[in-house]
């Protein structure tokens, strides 16, 4: 008897049997509803087996009008899950993540004029009648608020004939992209670059590439050439460009609309869930042939992917820290090799463990190493603080001071980037010397100006600014010490009354819409110098921008972590970048106390290479990623007693093997978090290990009360 597995977005291990009843059509992939305990729900018939006739089955309801999943989505989520040690059915739920879109689209009526018109005009009526003229057909409630009038007026006009009534779907089509429109002319090293991409789509199959090209060297319209021509080998190819979430701005959504005579299908956190459902809808049926997209677009049901392109490859927003944790660069490379696609990893700094792809010859690496006309990098300079030291209370240097009134009088824009939020990242008491901090916790208070609180940055926990010391009682005693963005933006104020200065860091900008409205603002030069944390960093085309100050280089530096050094390389330079994009020559300034540090002096050499040789060599002897393995399992309980208890049993349990080392359990950097008190292991590999099924062998084993919580990090990025 033929009998369906399905599985489904839960976190249960395996698929689970079902008959399917007669005249019902399924296949592998089929979207269907079945009971499950007392629920009907939505899964996925995962495979069709024979089973044993005698078998009491329940049996599926329905099946959804939606291509079938395919094959090679479906091995994608199995690997997915078990490379990442998560549940199927978990990796499962990130594809399901807008169930509108299995179902048709809704319908609206909508209305159009006609020509007729009625004797028994209104002003009401004339003022509806004009709308519809202008904006074209429109729902009922759309055309009654650009009238001003009560829909009743609409419906009015409809009987009297002067507009007719259509039904359409609510959630369209997406226009189809032109392969066949061109592009600029591209310079030498970007038409060889786009020649071997072009026939690597010809030829079809998995081609993995890095392509390697400063800012602004052209990626995007390099790329750009691989997309058409994949979409001329195969009129139903698809497409799928994953940039970090933030980068996905309207500039990026015009630049592909002016090359491809339509707009991409859209994908990230501030879509609606008409937008979410319409874009799942199209990408599952195959009708949608570009798609952009943050990390969660990788899990989208491509009916049949042919070009998988991750841009800022070495973007650390790429990597998913909760829920199934997982890398979307390391995916998707994945993903292609399995679709039998192509994958073009773009950047300026890509990661090592990309380099290292490359130079291992596993991935093509197509070099650009010019600006194309007369923009250029912009000169790195190195302001050694030592000799170079701003006033006292202050944070720019003389220096950096006088390239700002110089930048300003000349008409163009200024970044200054420093990566730390708020005005001051401590707050002491001058009485008492106590330094605030959260409740219960290690981790320091920031003093935040335009809100008037002090803030915990890891768990936002946050409290009126008191006006006395908690600890000691003095009065106006609270100082904050050190620099955060508000703070730099105070001084710039100060040094240039006239100038529109701006903050930008995750307070000012909430959400996807208030961040595209800075860039927005920024790029259309309604901003004279712009104040960020690492959110400026992200590839944003700022073209009137000539001068990006660094306030304090050192700070990254700090970092306890494998990549921090690498990290602080990648955003300086991607910082720097931001200058001089088009026809004006940018420059950077870079704050150091340590200009003699290697990052530091490989930035102002602009020497890539160097830094990530030397980079190289240490993981290479301490055999870190990517020459060996790595893994990370966070414990946590309500309280310190049972923490140490998990710790110890999960220690007992972890498996022996062969060249794994298990470092720990340690408190974690952060050692309590909401209430919880956490506790890591570090696992370390060589590079033949399976790790991701030694970590899931020790899950197997390890048995907590309820009210822990364990986690399993592979390749971790973060380290707290
Ligand atoms: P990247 O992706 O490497 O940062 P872009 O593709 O965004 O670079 O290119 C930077 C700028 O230079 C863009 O405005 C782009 O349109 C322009 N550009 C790139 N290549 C050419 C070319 N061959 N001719 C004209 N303009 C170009």
């Amino acid at each position: 008897m033929p009998t369906a597995r399905i599985l489904f977005p839960l976190p249960l291990p395996e698929p689970f049997d079902y008959l399917i009843p007669d005249g019902l059509k399924v296949e592998s992939g089929s979207y269907v509803r079945a009971p499950l305990g007392k629920y009907e729900r939505t899964g996925v018939v995962w495979e069709i087996v024979e089973t044993d006739p005698t078998r009491e089955l329940k049996a599926i309801d329905s099946v959804f009008p939606t291509p079938p999943m395919p094959a090679s989505m479906r091995r994608f989520i199995e690997f997915c899950a078990r490379y990442n040690v998560a549940g199927p059915g978990q990796v499962l739920g990130m594809a399901l993540r807008a169930r509108g879109g299995l179902s048709p689209s809704p319908t609206q009526t909508v209305y159009a004029a006609t020509g007729h018109r009625t004797n028994r005009m209104t002003s009401a009526r004339e003022k509806v009648l004009q709308a519809a003229l202008d904006a074209g057909p429109a729902s009922a409630a759309e055309l009654a608020r650009l009238a001003g009038v009560s829909a009743s007026v609409v419906k009015g006009l409809a009987e009297a004939g002067s507009l007719s009534a259509k039904t359409l779907a609510t959630d369209l089509p997406f226009p189809n992209p032109d392969p066949n429109r061109a592009g600029p002319d591209l310079t030498a090293e970007q038409a060889a670059a786009a020649a071997d991409l072009r026939a690597a789509a010809r030829n079809g199959g998995y081609t993995p590439f890095l392509l390697d090209g400063i800012t602004g060297s052209g990626k995007t319209e390099v790329y750009f050439e691989a997309i058409s021509e994949t979409l001329r080998q195969d009129p139903d190819a698809q497409v799928l460009v994953l940039l970090p979430e933030i980068a996905l701005t309207q500039a990026v959504f015009d630049r592909f609309e002016a090359r491809f005579g339509a707009g991409p299908a859209p994908w990230h956190s501030s879509l609606s869930d008409q937008q979410r459902r319409r874009t799942w809808r199209e990408v599952a049926h195959g009708r949608a042939r570009i798609v952009t997209g943050a990390r969660s677009a990788l899990f989208l049901p491509f009916a049949n992917l042919k070009l998988i392109i991750v841009d800022e490859e070495h973007d650390t927003s790429f990597k998913q820290e909760d829920g199934v944790r997982y890398h979307a660069r390391d995916m998707a490379v994945m993903r292609a090799k399995l679709e039998e696609a192509g994958v073009i990893l773009a950047s300026a700094t890509p990661a090592l463990e990309t380099v290292v792809n490359a130079e291992t010859g596993r991935y093509r690496r197509l070099k650009l190493s010019a600006r194309p006309g007369a923009a250029r990098l912009p000169d790195m300079d190195l302001v050694d603080l030592r000799a170079n030291t701003p006033e006292k209370g202050n944070w720019l240097s003389p220096v950096l001071s006088k390239a700002l009134v110089d930048t300003h009088a000349a008409g163009e824009q200024s970044l200054l980037f420093l990566n730390r939020r708020g005005y001051a990242p401590l707050v002491i008491c001058k009485a008492c010397g106590e330094r605030l901090k959260s409740p219960g916790t290690e981790s320091w208070l920031t003093e935040h100006r335009y809100t008037n609180r002090l803030v915990c940055h890891l768990t936002g926990w946050s409290m009126p600014k008191p006006d006395k010391c908690p600890l000691c009682g003095a009065k106006d005693s609270l100082m904050g010490v050190g620099p955060g963005v508000e703070r730099v933006a105070e001084e710039v104020r100060v040094l240039l009354p006239e100038a529109k200065v701006e903050v930008f860091s995750s307070d000012t900008a909430m959400g996807g819409e208030a961040t595209r409205g800075i860039v927005e603002r920024m790029a259309h030069g309604e901003i004279d110098v712009l104040v960020g944390t690492q959110i400026v960093a992200k590839g944003h085309n700022f073209p009137n921008l000539t001068l990006v100050g660094v306030v304090d280089a050192d700070s990254g530096l700090q970092g306890g972590d494998l990549r921090a050094g690498e990290r602080t390389y990648q955003l300086l330079s991607q910082v720097a970048g931001r200058a001089g994009r088009a026809e004006r020559p940018g420059r950077a300034l870079i704050q150091t106390y340590q200009p003699e540090n290697p990052a530091m002096q490989a930035l102002a050499a602009s020497d890539r290479d160097g830094f990530l040789k030397i980079e190289r060599d240490v993981r290479e002897e301490l055999i870190l990623p990517p020459f060996g393995r790595m893994a990370a399992m966070v414990l946590s309980a309500p309280d310190a007693g049972m923490a140490k208890e998990i710790g110890l049993v999960a220690g007992k349990v972890a498996p022996n093997g062969d060249g794994v080392t298990v470092y720990g359990p340690a408190p974690a950097p952060i050692s309590i978090l909401r209430g919880r008190h956490r506790l890591r292991f570090l696992i370390t590999a060589p590079r033949d290990i399976d790790l991701s099924a030694y970590m899931a062998a020790w899950l197997k084993d390890l048995k907590l009360p309820n009210a822990a919580r364990v986690a399993v990090d592979i390749d971790p990025y973060s380290f707290l």
